[in-house]
């Protein structure tokens, strides 16, 4: 971006005498100073510590200017200060004017309980082959990061992606109506924060958010194998489009092949392409078909959006194989953990060849609320003895779970070990497994299997 700071003050409200032609030219916009770069402008926003503290350190990285929120105590800097109410809500209208006035691009704003950022991904690298695509880079997708992405944009941007998260009700309407999308998209609805929702359907109200700001032209790309969310389309007037793995569905997909690295498909529309995307996980051809049909709202030829699709670049693949001490491969996972998710790799898991045990480690998903037991014990649906013939069980919650697989499992193939006791863990683990054994671990990062990933890798 580039901006006089007069014509930012102007746009934001805030009180600033100085003439245009000698005003500072901003350059971009920085909340972090580890993240600013020379000429930006500083937004002081206060979480656990004041950003105001920051101003200085802001000031020695380069900064031109920064906003200062009315009221506060005066800060001592040589910046020029935009005094204004909020500086929250001052990059908020800051980012909208650049939207609107500055780039004007379209905009695909995507959202969902899971899959969002691989969904954006997958979406920018279709677009990407006919237009120029700005996405939101990393997880920058509340309040904060929404606006931040929004500045990152040069002019010529013709498409904007946007990644939209939320942990409570009302927070997607203000971000819908921020970018005003051309098409919204919903990946789909699971648990995440449920303790705060308590129920599925809360979580599926506050998601339909996203169609607040959605224009009236705009198009809603939902997955239409979830009846919550088919229940509240009926409410929404724009054009819409379900995918989904259920075949009534405007797109789904058949023929699925779930490989360890890689995952193919074929959709009905096209019958003579095979698609296929650069990661394990069925969920994951669900996200590929909410960006395929956003590919085809801007015109992307199907060749084009297979050979996007194909080795488009995966921001985190928060699934990895690792090889342990044994030689054994770890299928790690263990950076979040929820029941769906977690459900839906075990199935894959129990499918990949092996020619000694399917062990699986895995450990409390948190957050659940009042719903955490019968989730937990819901996850013992996707564990067959036959196929995954170990199960590690570390945590508190996962007791639940312990007490369903009871019921399947011979005491000598289920492990349980409370919260704490990570050291036992890892010692049963390392005495147990050989070489031809195939390792998966899934937690809540809380959990810290990380650790006992690293231990595996190392050896004893
Ligand atoms: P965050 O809330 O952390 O931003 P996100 O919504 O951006 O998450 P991704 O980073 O794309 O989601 O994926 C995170 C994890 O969620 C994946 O590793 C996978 O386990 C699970 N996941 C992704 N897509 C789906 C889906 N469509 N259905 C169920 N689970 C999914
Ligand atoms: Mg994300």
């Amino acid at each position: 971006m580039k901006m006089k700071l007069s014509e930012i003050a102007r746009v934001v409200g805030a009180h600033y005498a100085v003439p245009d032609p000698v005003a500072p030219t901003v350059t971009g916009v920085a909340f972090d100073t580890r993240k600013l770069h020379p000429g930006d402008l500083f937004v002081p926003i206060t979480g656990e510590r004041d950003g105001h503290d920051f101003i200085g350190a802001a000031e020695r990285a380069g900064a031109v200017a920064t906003f200062v929120q009315a009221g506060h105590a005066p800060v001592s800097t040589a910046l020029p200060q935009l005094v204004v109410p909020d500086p929250l809500k001052a990059l908020n209208d800051l980012a909208r004017y650049y939207l609107l006035m500055k780039v004007n691009p379209k905009v695909v704003a995507i959202t969902g309980s899971n899959g969002k950022t691989t969904t954006k991904d997958m979406t920018a690298a279709i677009l990407a082959t006919q237009y120029h695509v700005i996405k939101t880079q990393d997880n920058y997708n509340n309040e904060i990061g929404v606006p931040m992405t929004i500045l990152s944009m040069d002019t010529n941007t013709e498409v904007l992606v946007v990644e939209m998260g939320m942990d409570r009700p009302g927070q997607l309407d203000a971000l819908s109506k921020l970018v005003e999308p051309d098409v919204a998209v919903i990946t789909m609805i699971g648990e995440a924060h449920i303790e705060f929702f308590k129920t599925r359907d809360k979580i599926a109200d506050a998601k339909m958010e996203i169609t607040h700001g959605l224009k009236e032209d705009g198009l809603f790309i939902y997955n239409g194998d979830e009846p919550l969310l088919r229940e509240r389309a009926k409410q929404v007037d724009q054009d819409q489009k379900t995918f989904g793995l259920n075949p009534d569905n405007i797109l789904y997909a058949r023929d699925i092949v779930a490989g360890e690295t890689k995952t193919d498909f074929s959709l009905s529309r096209w019958p003579d392409l095979r698609f296929s995307i650069p990661m394990m996980g069925e969920w994951n051809v669900a996200n590929a078909l909410a960006a395929i049909l956003v590919g085809r709202r801007f015109h992307i030829k199907p060749e084009a959006i297979q050979a996007a699709l194909k080795d488009f670049p995966v921001t985190k693949n928060r699934t990895q194989w690792v090889t342990g001490d044994a030689g054994e491969p770890i299928l790690s996972d263990v950076y979040n953990a929820n029941p769906t998710a977690m459900k839906a790799v075990l199935n894959d898991f129990a499918e990949f060849p092996c020619r000694g045990r399917r062990i699986a480690v895995l450990g409390d998903m948190l957050e659940l609320g009042d719903a955490s037991a019968a989730l937990h014990a819901s996850v013992a649906a996707a564990l067959d003895p036959q196929k995954i013939q170990e199960v590690y069980l570390y945590g508190d919650e996962i007791v639940a779970l312990r007490d369903e697989l009871a019921k399947k499992y011979a005491p000598t193939h289920l492990h349980y070990f409370p919260k704490g006791e990570q050291r036992h863990l890892i010692v049963a683990l390392e005495d147990h497994i050989v070489h031809d054994d195939l390792v998966m671990l899934k937690a809540s990062h809380g959990l810290h299997l990380e650790k006992v990933l690293q231990a595996l890798i190392e050896g004893a």
